[in-house]
């Protein structure tokens, strides 16, 4: 397989291969980091892991080593002959070359008999959030989602109220997830190498909140946040401001508190009692 600088490149130049910055394309050229990915996402053989983003098949190769079936898409179709050639050995290996944001994951993913179901992925950088809203947003049913992402990125997954990256984004993550960093990333395991350094990210699934309707609870969360410099009164305008006063009060806040300051919790009362 390809995991040196030296071979992945041959393998690029041999078939004429040109590195898609546009793509987020960097390959991973380090076969320890992807061992210890391997190791710390705890595939078996009972199940379906989904990658975005194969590239060469690096990672692709060892997921297809562990897992029952690895299903992954790939947005750049000019890596085909590349992923045919070092994914040969394996017939548990589909690979849709379709841009993942636009695919129909939960009709493709029909046909596999799976017992769990793991998104594991280097994923392209400039498109880490909206992949996790699609998956959220689609209903994928996942058990677990284990991907690099940029440092700075990953910092925001894991932010809590009252930090700058606290978000509406951290609110659903948080309710779906619980989310814990398994490792740091050097960006000197990558090929081009990039100006950050990565962290790999696990979400593992929750047990559901107590949430009577998750669409009011989405709407409420997303309205909170809408402008973040302003306080509930101002971005709640529409909602019973009456109901929701009584509710902060429980918690020591009034109406000129801001959405960046509340912790799930909080926001699942509202949204339950409104
Ligand atoms: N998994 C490989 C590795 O670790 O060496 C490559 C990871 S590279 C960071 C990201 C990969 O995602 C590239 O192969 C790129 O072409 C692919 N990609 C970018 N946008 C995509 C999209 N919208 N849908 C599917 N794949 C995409």
């Amino acid at each position: 397989m390809i995991y040196s600088p030296k071979l992945l490149k041959e393998s690029l130049e041999n078939n004429r291969f040109n590195l898609k910055k546009k793509f987020g394309q960097n390959f991973i050229i380090d076969e320890n980091i992807i061992d210890t990915i391997i190791n710390k996402a705890k595939i078996d053989k009972n199940t379906l892991v989904l990658e975005i983003g194969p590239g060469a098949g690096a990672l692709t190769y060892k997921l297809a080593s562990t897992a029952k079936n690895v299903l992954a898409y790939e947005i750049d179709v000019t890596l085909e002959e590349i992923l045919k050639n070092n994914l040969q050995e394996f017939n548990n290996v589909d690979i849709i070359y379709e841009d993942f944001l636009k695919a129909d994951v939960v009709k493709q993913i029909k046909k596999y008999n799976f017992e769990k179901l793991y998104v594991v992925a280097n994923l392209p950088y400039y498109i880490t959030t909206p992949i996790l809203i699609k998956i959220i947003e689609d209903k994928i049913a996942v058990d677990k989602i284990v991907v690099m992402v940029q440092k700075e990125v990953g910092d925001r997954f894991k932010a809590k109220p009252n930090s700058k990256d606290y978000s509406s984004l951290s609110v659903y993550l948080n309710y779906y997830f619980n989310t814990k960093k398994l490792l740091d990333v050097s960006r000197n395991v990558f090929m081009p190498k990039p100006n950050v350094d990565s962290i790999v990210v696990e979400f593992s699934k929750k047990e559901r909140l107590p949430l009577k309707d998750e669409q009011i609870f989405f709407k409420l969360v997303r309205d909170a946040f809408k402008q973040k410099r302003k306080n509930l009164k101002n971005n709640l305008k529409n909602y019973d401001l009456n109901k929701i006063e009584e509710i902060l009060k429980k918690y020591n806040f009034d109406l000129t508190v801001r959405a960046e300051q509340l912790d799930i919790d909080i926001f699942i009362d509202i949204a339950n009692n409104i």
